[in-house]
């Protein structure tokens, strides 16, 4: 009874999602100890006790009326500014709360704007390897989603192949820094070049196409490593933030949009954006997180945990004769398989107790990720799994 378009849908439902499903069914089999689930982007370190203060903080002294009713679709005002002011003092930008639109997480965001932006057929660009969720969130709106081929030299967007695919039906170019799946952050003059791309083609279509940058990694950077801030390279730049991963929230559902001026017919985008978290049955972002997150815009972020098992881990899979980019950010690896299919390699993996997706869930095969948001201790319990896989290989 179920609709052709979920029909196919369900078929092809998450693999990370399947994945995680089963780390749970073998945890119960071999003992949680015995199982190393590496599937999924789950935060592993708590959220600061600024978040725990504020929620207490917020349901003890403010009024329930006001932290648990309807409000502007957009969000509450006062939110939208706090995050307005923090952003410019970081960024040195102008943005006001006319700017800012509070989401349901990075998820909720992008289909807002893909849904503010897109009529059936428009295409959405996107970089292998992506976030296989993009396809779905194009798809709910009829977009074509069109897949650059990855660079597997540096990971880094494949300026060329973009070149050749941009085009007259372009109307979104979807980029993913810091990266999920390689951990990889774009450069200042990778940024200058794509979006020296996206001018000339609009000036050659007469057409406006809008950069989506989803950032939910951005305070995920490390070595000090420097995550230009888009909207200064291009005017086209929608912004979409996420505090799944910076503050540890997913099952939250928290995050906004930011919709700078320069963008071409902004009043109407932001309108119909405000719009769109209505009608699709957001109405808007959850009312309590957002006051949470009004108090929190500056909270610091420790990310020495991840830090530690990113550079652990890099260091004994390389020793296993892994093949890996150093990631500089986010929370994941992405390593090449010992064969050409990812999935039997996973497959391969999983009888070693090791669950890795395979990056066709990216748009890239030959590849499998690796989320190192897991417990420092299971990455050195899971060693030996490694080089007993590696040894099928080379024996
Ligand atoms: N975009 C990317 C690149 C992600 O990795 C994720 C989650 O893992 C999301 C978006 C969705 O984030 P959220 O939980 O905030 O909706």
């Amino acid at each position: 009874m179920i609709s052709k378009k979920m029909e196919a849908l369900v078929e092809n439902s998450s693999v990370i999602r399947a994945m995680f499903e089963e780390g749970k069914k073998m945890a119960d089999l071999y003992g949680a100890e015995n199982v190393f689930d590496y599937s999924l982007g789950n935060p592993s370190i708590e959220p600061p006790d600024e978040v725990k203060k504020a929620i207490i903080d917020i349901v003890t002294e403010e009024n329930p009326m006001d932290i648990h009713g309807y409000m502007n679709n957009s969000g509450y005002e006062e939110v939208r500014r706090e995050i307005a002011v923090s952003l410019n003092k970081r960024f040195d930008t102008a943005f006001g709360v006319e700017h800012i639109l509070m989401t349901v997480g990075a998820a909720g965001g992008l289909n807002v704007i893909l849904k503010t932006l897109l009529n059936p057929g428009d295409e959405v660009i996107v970089f292998a390897p992506f976030f296989g969720e993009y396809r779905n969130y194009v798809n709910n709106y009829d977009g074509n989603l069109i897949v650059v081929p990855p660079d597997t030299k540096s990971f880094l967007p494949n300026l060329r192949e973009f070149a050749n695919r941009i085009s007259e039906r372009t109307k979104a170019v979807i980029v993913n820094t810091p990266n999920n799946p390689t951990g990889v952050v774009y450069s200042e003059n990778t940024i200058k070049a794509l979006a020296e791309i996206m001018y000339k083609a609009q000036d050659k279509f007469g057409t406006s196409i809008y950069l989506i940058s989803d950032e939910p990694y951005r305070e995920l950077a490390y070595d000090g490593v420097e995550v230009p801030f888009l909207t200064k390279y291009y005017e086209n730049t929608i912004v979409g933030y996420s505090y799944s991963k910076s503050l540890s929230l997913p099952g939250e559902r928290i995050g906004y949009l930011v919709m700078p001026g320069e963008l071409d017919d902004w009043e109407e985008i932001v309108h119909a954006a405000n719009v769109a978290n209505r009608i699709l049955g957001f109405v808007n972002a959850p009312s309590l997180l957002q006051k949470v997150i009004g108090k929190c815009v500056d909270v610091p972020i420790n990310i020495s945990q991840y830090d530690r098992n990113r550079k652990f881990l890099y260091d004994a899979l390389s020793r296993c004769g892994y093949e890996m980019v150093k990631p500089e950010g986010a929370f994941y690896l992405f390593i090449k398989a010992f064969e050409k299919d990812d999935v039997a390699f996973s497959e391969k993996a999983k009888k070693h107790r090791l669950l890795l997706v395979p990056g066709s869930a990216f748009g890239c095969p030959g590849y499998v990720r690796l989320a190192y948001c897991v417990d420092y201790d299971m990455i050195k319990r899971s060693i030996p799994s490694f080089q007993a896989l590696a040894k099928e290989y080379y024996r």
